[in-house]
């Protein structure tokens, strides 16, 4: 009985961790990407798509991947870490000069929500120091936002973006395993995540090449996140 006992124990924590771990994926995979008021996608019958590069400027994967995106002739749109713009300016400069868009990613990519004016103020004066322009586009970390906080955010003046396909470059999956997952779930008017900062990026820098010759060879335009919204047809997914 008592070794009955300490068995249906483990049975139910063993239970309980797996739940909880189911919902800790569900809500980084599936929910937060596609919050109710936010921007990911937008319904467009032309081949369009935006990509987005997270977490830099960094020393070591921005500027190749600028490199990339300009042999390819292509525009993306980079959400910027305020603290990392003060270290790098010249690569923010080099963005804009390259038709580039800058969004807002906080200044300290603290998951912490107390701050979060404070954050996005820091960052876009650091962006408009080094640039002499604003921005425009707010994407939080992690994509963790509440309702009442996309109600702040956008008293700020901001458009809060998450997106509608995940590269899991974060997993590093190898760079097939990059290419493959924003290729199969690419479609006319979606926003792609990837990320030139946060961590050891050489598997980005070379899947973004490949992906840029797949997706051109499906007849893809890529384009910034204010371009993107141009092409709606019809009412957007999103309530912005
Ligand atoms: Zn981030």
């Amino acid at each position: 009985m008592r070794v009955f006992v300490l068995s249906k124990r483990k049975t139910i924590l063993s239970f309980t961790i797996s739940i909880l771990t189911l919902c800790v994926y569900v809500w980084n995979v599936r929910i937060a990407p596609t919050i109710a008021g936010t921007y990911f996608m937008i319904h467009t019958s032309q081949k369009v798509i935006a990509l987005t590069f997270d977490d830099g400027p960094d020393s070591d994967f921005t500027e190749a991947i600028l490199d990339i995106l300009n042999q390819k002739h292509v525009k993306a749109t980079f959400f910027v870490i305020g603290k990392n713009v003060s270290q790098n300016p010249s690569l923010l400069r080099r963005m804009v000069t390259e038709g580039h868009e800058i969004g807002n990613h906080g200044y300290t990519h603290s998951y912490g929500q107390r701050t979060l004016t404070d954050e996005l103020k820091q960052t876009d004066q650091s962006v408009y120091s080094a640039t002499g322009t604003h921005t425009h586009f707010y994407r939080p970390p992690g994509g963790y936002v509440t309702k009442n906080q996309i109600e702040m955010i956008k008293d700020q003046g901001y458009v809060v973006t998450l997106w509608s396909v995940d590269s899991r470059d974060w997993r590093r999956p190898g760079v097939e395993g990059i290419v493959s997952n924003v290729a199969q779930k690419a479609f006319p008017g979606a926003i792609v995540l990837l990320h030139d900062g946060g961590g050891y990026r050489s598997q980005t820098v070379s899947a973004v090449e490949r992906l840029i010759d797949q997706l051109n060879a499906e007849v893809y335009r890529f384009v910034t996140l204010s371009e993107l919204q141009t092409f709606k047809d019809g009412m957007s997914a999103n309530s912005n």
